[in-house]
C-alpha cells in the first residue's frame, strides 16, 4: 500500500492505470475510519483494479465555530484498516497542498445545497463540492463510493457529476450502524458514555416514523409530530432539524410516499449527529 501526500505524485500514479484500461475505484474520507468507511472500501475493491482512499479533513467545508481543529485523527489505525480492506493507495494531502495561497475557485450545486444541513451549515456543500471536484481531478477515478449516511452530500455529488459531465460513476452505499442502531460516525468519538446512550434517540425516532408509515400513515404533519416526540423525550437532545423531503429533489413534502426521505440533525451535548431513512426502502 502506497501512502502519497503530493498532488503531482498522485496524478502521475493515476495516469498509468488509465492508459492500461485498469479501473480506479475511489473512496474519499476525512479519516478516523470505522466500519462504515470499510464497507465503502470493500465494495470499491470489487469495482476497481486500483483502490484509492483519500484522507483529508477539508477545512473549507467547516464553519467558523465547527469542529475542524478537534476533528478526530488516527493515521496509524486508519492505515491498518485501509490495508485490511485492500487499499492500494492512500492519498493524504496537507491543507496547504490542496489550498495554496491564491486559491479562489469554488463549485456550487445551487438548490440541493440550501436546505437541511446546508441551512445550518452555510457554505458547507460548496466546500464539499469543491474538494470532491479537486479530488476527482487528482485521482481520476472511474467509480467513486459515498455513504447514504451523508444523504444530502450524496445527492449534491450525484447532481454535480451529472451537471459537469464528470466521467465517472457514483455509487451510494447503505448506512452502517452500531448494534443499537446508531449510525457509525467518526464524530461518535466525541460522545460521553451517557451521550452515546442518548444518541440512540435518532434511530428510535426513525423507527417510529417508519412504523407509522408502514401502518399506512401518510400525513407528514402526523409523522413529524411522532418523530419529534421521540427526540423530545431525550433530555440531552436538541433538534437542529427533522424534515420530510423528496429523496431526489430534496423538496419539502406534505404527503409521504415510498420516496420520502426523513432526515434528522440532532445535537447531543456539543456533538451534532445526522441520520436519515427513505421511508419506502428496506431498513
Ligand atoms: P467522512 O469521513 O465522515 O467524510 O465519510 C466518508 C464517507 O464515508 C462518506 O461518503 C460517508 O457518507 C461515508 N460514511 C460515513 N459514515 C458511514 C456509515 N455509518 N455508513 C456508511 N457510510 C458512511
Amino acid at each position: 500500500m502506497k501512502i502519497i501526500t503530493s498532488i503531482v505524485h498522485m496524478q502521475a500514479l493515476a495516469i498509468a492505470p488509465e492508459r492500461e484500461g485498469r479501473r480506479i475505484a475511489f473512496v474519499p474520507t476525512m479519516g478516523f475510519l470505522h466500519e462504515g468507511h470499510a464497507s465503502l472500501l470493500r465494495e470499491g475493491r470489487t469495482r476497481g483494479d486500483v483502490l484509492v482512499l483519500s484522507i483529508f479533513v477539508n477545512p473549507i467545508q467547516f464553519g467558523q465555530n465547527e469542529d475542524l481543529d478537534r476533528y478526530p485523527r488516527d493515521m496509524e489505525r486508519d492505515c491498518h484498516i485501509a490495508e485490511s480492506c485492500g487499499v492500494d493507495i492512500v492519498f493524504m494531502p496537507t491543507a496547504a497542498e490542496m489550498y495554496p495561497s491564491g486559491f479562489q475557485t469554488g463549485v456550487t450545486v445551487q438548490e440541493l445545497s440550501l436546505p437541511l444541513c446546508g441551512a445550518s451549515r452555510a457554505g458547507h456543500f460548496d466546500g464539499v463540492a469543491t474538494v470532491v471536484t479537486k479530488l476527482f481531478n487528482i485521482v481520476r477515478p472511474d467509480v467513486a463510493l459515498f455513504g447514504a449516511k451523508d444523504y444530502q452530500q450524496l445527492a449534491v455529488i450525484r447532481r454535480m457529476t451529472e451537471d459537469l459531465n464528470m466521467p465517472l460513476e457514483i455509487i451510494g452505499m447503505p448506512i452502517v450502524r452500531e448494534a443499537d442502531g446508531v449510525a457509525m460516525s467518526s464524530r461518535n468519538a466525541y460522545l460521553t458514555p451517557s451521550e452515546r446512550q442518548s444518541a440512540s434517540c435518532l434511530i428510535r425516532a426513525i423507527r417510529r416514523a417508519r412504523e407509522l408509515f408502514a401502518a399506512g400513515e401518510r400525513s407528514v404533519a402526523v409523522l413529524l409530530k411522532a418523530t419529534r416526540a421521540v427526540i423530545e423525550l431525550e433530555a440531552a437532545a436538541i433538534i437542529d432539524y427533522i424534515e420530510f423531503r423528496d429523496c431526489v429533489t430534496l423538496q419539502e413534502r406534505e404527503v409521504a410516499d415510498d420516496s420520502t426521505l426523513l432526515a434528522l440533525a440532532i445535537k447531543i451535548g456539543q456533538t451534532r449527529l445526522i441520520d436519515n431513512s427513505v421511508l419506502g426502502e428496506l431498513a
